[in-house]
């Protein structure tokens, strides 16, 4: 007897204190995202309905059911998102941000038209380094708003732009132009690698912003500017943007001008490899595809633009089963799309291969949603550090309201976030755990500001083109 009451003692001495120690030992994180249903876009493809999120140090630390998510963490702050999908931030893997300013000035043209007569001239007598400034705001605003917080850009000023983004707090891939006549920005080749060497210097290391040389395309650059960008983004290890196969011209140039697609000649030059972003990808015919996955080149799908230039429709679903990694992309804004919502991608992407292919099986919900996420994350070569809710990963996160007409009921997240969200049902958005939009209200951009802004310089473009 005295044995069993002094191991029921024991038992009680010990079990009863660690028991009440359990309890009091919560880690403490930053944020927890709690009680909505969480889209984690992990390789399971889990969801969780009232699930939670815990963030420290901008860091996912734990995703799983709210209840085991509140048994283990405390925080100082508490987003609650009951009667909302959580999904991982969304990526535009293709834009001009700047362009935000020439949004609307010459549409319905064709492309050489509205190039030559519009947008060169234009870019040739307003881009300036507080242009790109005021443009990149406006645009940041409207891609927070709608969901985004990756992009990837290629554009003049591009450190201008680095500056505004990391303002923002916003996560950037942001190329800077090299082409073949003298830029806005950089009159020679030599000043264009002088200016992006000292730009991929400056950024090392950012938690935010990944400068990158954005050679412009074959058709723009000769071999030695090719060569020479992607030479200095290897020298610093960062990624090589470019257009490829974006117009059917620029393919027939390229059999004529090198016997071969502008794919195999970039692979003949050295160009591509696991660290090229390919924009747009049209004309990429089987053994390109090949190429493509071979080199783990990303290529990044703009539904909207390619329908709005007519440039033609990229083999989505076949460059997928090829396994190479499509991102989503607005290109744009301007003439080309005309916004940057990502959202209206996800649901066009699926929507153009399903008519062009005349089947509703060639893209489903779940691979374009893929596609603005963890796929643009492979598609940008950052897949290790977003793309998904996982441990380990940046906190990019943003909440969807399902307190909406368009989006009740729900069945399947999936068909949900494709076909009948919207990016104005984005509520709130988180940037590396920071909130940078709150129930709709933007917290890192003066929008007001910018707007003001935007609105003035639609005068001094509209006069230097003698439309008013
Ligand atoms: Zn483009």
């Amino acid at each position: 007897m005295m044995t069993i009451r002094y191991f029921i003692f024991v038992l009680l001495i010990s079990v009863v204190p660690f028991r009440a120690m359990a309890q009091t030992t919560k880690s403490a994180v930053d944020l927890i995202i709690k009680g909505g249903t969480v889209v984690t876009m992990d390789n399971s493809r889990r969801v969780i309905d009232n699930g939670g999120v815990a963030v420290k140090n901008g860091r996912v630390v734990a995703v799983g059911p709210t209840a085991e998510i509140e048994r283990a963490y405390t925080a100082r702050e508490v987003i609650d998102t009951k009667g909302k999908v959580v999904i991982p931030g969304l990526i535009n893997g293709h834009t001009h941000v700047p362009m935000t300013l020439f949004r609307g000035i010459a549409d319905d043209l064709d492309l050489q038209e509205w190039l030559t007569k519009y947008i060169f001239p234009a870019e040739a007598k307003n881009v300036s380094e507080d242009f790109v400034r005021v443009g990149t705001r406006l645009g940041l605003a409207e891609m927070i708003r709608s969901g985004t917080t990756t992009y990837c850009d290629m554009y003049y000023f591009e450190d201008a732009i680095a500056e505004e983004t990391r303002k923002a707090g916003m996560r950037g891939v942001l190329g800077e132009t090299f082409i073949d006549f003298p830029a806005p920005d950089n009159k020679t080749e030599a000043a264009m690698l002088d200016y992006t060497e000292r730009f991929l210097k400056k950024w090392q290391g950012d938690p935010l912003i990944h400068a990158a040389p954005a050679p412009h395309s074959i058709y723009t650059c000769s071999q030695k500017t090719l060569q020479d960008a992607a030479a200095l983004a290897r020298k610093y290890h960062a990624p090589i943007l470019i257009h490829l196969s974006e117009m059917k011209k620029e393919n027939d140039d390229s059999l004529k001008d090198h016997g071969m697609s502008p794919t195999q000649y970039l692979d003949k030059i050295g160009v591509l490899g696991p660290d090229v972003v390919g924009a747009h990808c049209i004309f990429v015919d089987a053994a390109d595809q090949k190429t493509l996955a071979e080199k783990h080149v990303g290529c990044v799908h703009n539904p909207s633009s390619n329908m709005m230039i007519a440039s033609g429709v990229s083999p989505v679903p076949d460059m997928r089963a090829a396994g190479i990694a499509v991102g989503l992309g607005t290109d744009g804004p301007a003439g080309s799309n005309n916004d940057l919502d990502i959202m209206e991608e996800i649901d066009l992407a699926a929507k153009l291969a399903k008519i062009s292919r005349l089947s509703p099986l060639a893209l489903n919900a779940m691979a374009v949603v893929q596609m603005a996420t963890i796929d643009g994350a492979r598609a940008l070569h950052m897949e290790k550090e977003i793309g998904s809710l996982e441990k380990g990963k940046k906190a990019d996160v943003i909440l969807l309201s399902l307190d909406v007409p368009n989006a009740v009921p729900m069945y399947d997240p999936y068909v949900q976030i494709a076909y009948a969200s919207k990016g104005s049902d984005v509520k709130t958005v988180v940037v590396g755990g920071k909130v940078v939009m709150r129930d709709r209200k933007l917290l890192t951009i003066d929008e007001k500001a910018a707007i003001v802004k935007a609105r003035e310089y639609k005068k001094s473009i509209a006069a230097s083109l003698g439309m008013e």
